[in-house]
């Protein structure tokens, strides 16, 4: 049987307690990691409903990644029997935005069935939105899309954008932030910061609205509260204001988001906003050995503090902190597959024990084929997800053309995939003829005035192909969505195509395989959480369309197909691995211009490098061992690498180095770190 809540309460110590029973007004847990402030969200929702009643439709709690959402819900449905969960929304902010928007089309000007860009998308409509003022490189581009997103994140309108413009660059980016906007709406479109952006510009400018919402959610629960954007915090604020019945937990100095508009600042601003807040603070931390806490907290203290934490931990010492140099990169990933494989048996540990974490995608490239050489499971997060396969963006693409025909971007992918011989003459010709009317190229190959603009035989190929989208949607409508969508790539015969079009059968056929999972998956997701999506009347095809709404919205979100909770060793960007724990923590380069990562060294960042270090030192359990290369490929060239200032910021004697000849005493150790790093900040001076 599983445990009461009292029961569960009492495991919780005194502080987390009253964190969990203060129910009458604002409350913010403020602690550093690992000290049980995703426990405090977890049981205090369990509290909620069994203790004081309440509905489990009527909670909402959020945090930032899919993986960490994920954890969360396990966590919180591991404490509820039977039916009474049901309706309890636990999901990313993203997600949760996304359902606000669902539930509120009409109020916000959207027809049913909108699409939901992904950034290749908006990179794809900005290119041709730039290029009609000059030719633009990607370098452009991004930089527009970065401005924009800020912008939007920041709550900025582009009239607003357009009026404080105060260089040319800005004035250009917001003309196009104008476009922009003006362009999505016309496909039915929303992107990823719209997600955030449109409900609240709804909830601030429509009191209806904002009353609607007020009445579906009763209590809130953040996590990684200084993660949250203005936008973010302004949603929280406004569905909250009145009740002022919600929970955030947070910790400063796990602040990694800056440069994706999270304000950290945000933590003191909710003291304003609300005087009534009740914040509390956890010193325990139960999560790690008392070395590898003293290393997070000596390095941390270089850090200037809002708030001042003291962390303790009862675990006893534990192992001294492993240092590891090797000769170059590929020793080191070397060293951490076959470190992995003998541990694994000398303590008797799992795959999934280990994770492995690192500043940039890129680490993982090499890792991976060590990994491979070893017959080691793993699973990496981020980076080359399933959702950016080409055969799943295909399929994708077919998906979001169902539930909107006026996704462009949809049809121009796969109008011609597999081949109907649909040119792109004809493709220029229709865009010409579908902008001049002001339609979607899909009902622009429905029109009748395009027979003037095109040969007979490419308007009946538009033709054949939009009537079989259309055959499709209404064998959706009319029953089993999901064995229509699977009817779908047979009778086209997507099979055949991926087999001309790649290298080898075998790779064919597990493209081909991955599409069936990709179906297999949102057939899942619709049985599994029919009124995740919080408009209740939900039909039957309107889950079909959510449930794909939801698909498109983990795709962007770098998520793996797959709910893997089988026993692999992780492998994760250090900001992908915030919330979560492993026994054993592996941590690759150790270097400068690596972590602190370079870029931010030239920007005078390095305060937030530091806090993604710490956030990656407290992800460990047991052991951590930190690696390092004293040679590294870049731009093509060998060179050497300078070890990371960090390490110099750690207590020496807590440190155990391998692989360098020189073992000094501490106290030398510790002036020749600072004098390289002088030599270091002066060259880049
Ligand atoms: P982070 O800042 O990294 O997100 P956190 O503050 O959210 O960390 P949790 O993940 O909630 O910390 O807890 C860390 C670990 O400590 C978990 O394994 C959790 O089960 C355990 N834990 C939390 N509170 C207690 C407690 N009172 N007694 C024993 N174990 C606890
Ligand atoms: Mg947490």
């Amino acid at each position: 049987i599983s445990p009461t809540i009292a029961q569960r309460l009492r495991k919780l110590n005194p502080r987390q307690q009253e964190a969990v029973r203060y129910i009458d007004g604002p409350c913010l847990v403020l602690a550093g990691a690992g000290s049980g402030k995703t426990s405090v969200i977890t049981t205090k929702i369990a509290y909620l409903i069994q203790e004081c009643g309440m509905s489990a439709r009527r909670i909402a709690a959020v945090t930032f990644t899919n993986k960490a959402a994920r954890e969360m819900k396990e966590r919180v449905s591991g404490m509820l029997k039977g039916r009474e969960g049901h309706g309890l929304t636990v999901s990313t902010f993203h997600t949760l935005g996304l359902n606000i928007i669902r539930g509120e089309l009409k109020a916000l000007g959207y027809k049913p069935g909108f699409s939901l860009f992904d950034p290749e998308d908006v990179k794809a409509l900005l290119r041709d939105l730039m290029n009609k003022d000059a030719q633009v490189d990607a370098d452009q581009i991004n930089q527009v899309q970065s401005i924009i997103s800020n912008w939007k994140n920041d709550l900025v309108q582009p009239g607003q954008a357009l009026s404080h413009a105060s260089s040319e660059d800005e004035q250009f980016a917001a003309r196009v932030y104008e476009a922009y906007v003006r362009h999505l709406k016309a496909y039915n479109a929303v992107d990823f910061d719209d997600l955030i952006l449109l409900p609240v510009v709804l909830l601030r400018d429509n009191p209806e609205a904002l009353e609607r919402w007020r009445r579906k959610i009763h209590y809130m629960l953040v996590d990684e509260y200084q993660d949250t954007n203005t936008s973010q915090y302004m949603l929280v604020r406004m569905l909250m204001s009145e009740r002022q019945t919600f929970t955030v937990v947070g910790d400063d100095d796990q602040s990694i988001y800056a440069w994706r508009g999270a304000r950290p600042e945000n933590l003191v601003t909710l003291g304003e906003d609300f005087p009534r807040l009740n914040v509390v603070k956890l010193e325990q931390n139960y999560r790690s050995t008392g070395t590898i806490l003293r290393a997070a907290n000596t390095l941390i203290a270089n850090n200037p503090h809002v708030y001042d934490k003291t962390l303790w931990s009862e675990m006893g010492m534990g192992d001294p902190i492993r240092i590891v140099v090797t000769r170059h990169e590929e020793a080191e990933t070397e060293r951490v597959a076959s470190e992995i494989l003998t541990r694994r048996i000398k303590q008797k540990a799992a795959w999934r024990d280990f994770a492995v974490l690192y500043r940039g995608n890129f680490q993982a490239r090499l890792l991976e084929l060590k990994l491979q050489h070893y017959q080691i499971p793993y699973k990496l997060s981020g980076g080359t997800s399933f959702f950016s396969r080409g055969e799943i963006k295909d399929a994708m693409a077919y998906l979001r053309l169902l539930i909107n025909p006026a996704d462009d971007n949809a049809f121009l992918r796969i109008v011609n995939v597999p081949r109907r011989e649909i040119g792109p003459n004809t493709l220029e010709k229709l865009a010409n003829y579908a902008t001049d009317r002001s339609v979607s190229l899909f009902s622009a190959c429905q029109e009748m005035g395009l027979a003037e603009q095109l040969p007979a035989r490419a308007v009946e190929r538009l033709g054949r192909f939009t009537h079989f989208i259309e055959g499709v949607r209404r064998r959706m409508d009319g029953g089993d969505a999901i064995a229509a969508i699977r009817d779908m790539m047979r009778e086209m015969d997507y099979e055949a195509w991926l087999y001309q079009n790649t290298s080898a059968p075998t790779i064919a056929e597990k493209r081909m395989g991955n599409v069936w999972i990709l179906i297999d998956q949102l057939e899942k997701s619709m049985k599994a959480d029919p009124d995740e999506s919080t408009a209740s009347e939900d039909t039957e095809t309107d889950s079909v369309d959510a449930a794909i709404s939801r698909l498109v919205l983990r795709d962007i979100l770098e998520q793996q197909a797959e709910e893997d909770d089988s026993d692999r060793v992780q492998l994760l960007t250090m900001h992908a691995s915030k919330g979560l724990e492993f026994p054993h923590v592996y941590l690759m380069g150790l270097e400068e211009e690596l972590l602190p990562h370079r870029n931010a060294i030239e920007a005078g960042t390095v305060e937030e490098e530091r806090r993604l270090a710490y956030v990656g030192i407290t992800r460990a359990r047991q052991t951590l061992t930190m690696t390092l290369a004293r040679q590294r490929k870049a731009f093509g060239e060998l060179m050497d690498c300078t070890p990371s200032r960090f390490l110099d910021e750690l207590p020496p004697e807590d440190l155990e180095w391998e692989g360098r000849a020189d073992r000094e005493d501490p106290e030398r150790k510790q002036e020749r770190g600072k004098s390289a790093i002088a030599g270091l900040r002066s060259l880049l001076d």
